[in-house]
């Protein structure tokens, strides 16, 4: 099977497994993460309907992007300082923030670009010292730094959840939902309102990532990779 299966495959099973969490299929963005493949593969998925793509590597982002500007691109890698103008300049969402100073500086390369960038603060819930992302007790006063850069809006937290353990994984999404609504309720109105989204659920555990409340899954190796195994 190739990528032009199982992409229309893996998003059906998105859409239906958001319907059995009691939620709609429209409200859970599949973002494919193409970061393993060439443009090859991007065009592969986009062919069978593939409009989000995510990628960790500017070097990749860059080029795909301009090569594809009808998708959109979700910059979900480690930022760097000095790749940030190129990051603003193709990614209609970053899921991986989580400094202030990369604040500030997203939001000097967005005034550059005439953009305001979306962004989701990538959060370490499970607290594992490989993991990047602010502890869970920090990421209000993030929300609240970004919302006084104007080119900056915060649309919700992202998560990588612990690998290997399904109970653990679930801790960690159930952690971050309720995270995002205890910062929710502390917002004003018109920020509140921006802030819906929730990225976290990969391959190996998206389903109960859409059961404690995903909007945006980021699926990379069940499109991608002949190899991958349920
Ligand atoms: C690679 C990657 C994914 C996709 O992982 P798969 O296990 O291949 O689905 C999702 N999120 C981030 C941040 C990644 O780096």
């Amino acid at each position: 099977m190739g990528i032009e299966e199982r992409y229309p495959r893996v998003a059906a099973e998105v859409a239906k497994t958001a319907q059995a969490a009691g939620r709609s299929p429209q409200e859970v963005c599949l973002v494919a993460v193409s970061k393993t493949v060439g443009e090859d593969g991007v065009a592969a998925a986009f062919a069978a309907g593939a409009r989000d793509f995510g990628e960790n590597r500017p070097d990749q982002l860059v080029p795909k992007a301009a090569a594809f500007p009808e998708a959109r691109w979700h910059f979900i890698g480690n930022i760097q300082s000095r790749r940030i103008h190129d990051i603003v300049g193709s990614a209609s969402l970053i899921h991986s923030l989580y400094q202030a100073r990369h604040a500030e500086k997203i939001d000097k390369a967005a005034a550059e670009l005439g953009k305001v960038q979306d962004v989701l603060i990538e959060v370490n819930v499970s607290g594992e010292a490989s993991k990047s992302g602010v502890a869970p007790d920090e990421a209000l006063d993030l929300v609240r730094f970004c919302e006084a850069l104007p080119q900056v809006r915060v649309r919700g937290l992202m998560t990588m959840a612990p690998q290997g353990s399904p109970e653990e994984a679930r801790r960690a999404f159930e952690g971050l939902a309720r995270l995002a609504a205890d910062i929710r309720s502390q917002l004003p109105d018109d920020q509140a309102a921006a802030f819906t989204e929730l990225s976290m659920g990969m391959s190996e555990d998206w389903p109960c990532a859409i059961e404690c409340g995903a909007t945006i899954v980021r699926i990379g190796r069940a499109i991608f990779s002949d190899s991958f195994q349920e």
